[in-house]
């Protein structure tokens, strides 16, 4: 289970996410601590973002697998000039491409730290206006 924190320091811009059928949930997870992934019954990889179908082998039936949360750092960007005015308050911020321990690549802003290349780090919940996102925070 992640840890789930107060959003406020970190973040004050919201853009409400659009939550389908597919994606809720994996919402819902996230509002009790958990990184929710789908995993194929059939050829047991896991994937991101939520489908239907496994996109490596066609099947449809899946199973919803808690993630460790632990990843490591693919690449990441600091944003310096909002692209929403909702933003404005938040510059700079970075949004970071994380690899998973069980294989999907996620994105979610970097809470604490410094980003480097290969970074370890910790999935984490944080609550923007009651809604909850997924951030990362070095490992500790
Ligand atoms: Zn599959």
């Amino acid at each position: 289970v992640l840890e789930i924190i107060d959003g406020s320091p970190y973040q004050k811009g919201m853009i409400r996410p659009m939550i389908d059928v597919d994606s809720e949930l994996w919402w819902a997870g996230l509002a009790d601590g958990q990184l929710l992934l789908p995993r194929c019954m059939h050829c047991e990889r896991f994937w991101f973002p939520p489908a239907p179908a496994c996109p490596a082998c066609g099947a449809c039936h899946f199973t919803w697998i808690p993630a460790s949360g632990r990843g490591s750092l693919y690449s990441w960007v600091v944003v310096r000039r909002s692209l929403d005015a909702r933003f404005d308050a938040d510059i700079p911020y970075t949004v970071t491409a994380v690899d998973l321990e069980e294989g999907p690549r996620l994105f979610g802003r970097l809470l604490e730290g410094y980003p480097a290349a290969g970074l370890a780090l910790d999935a984490v919940v944080y609550l923007v206006s009651g809604s909850p996102l997924l951030g990362f925070r070095p490992a500790a």
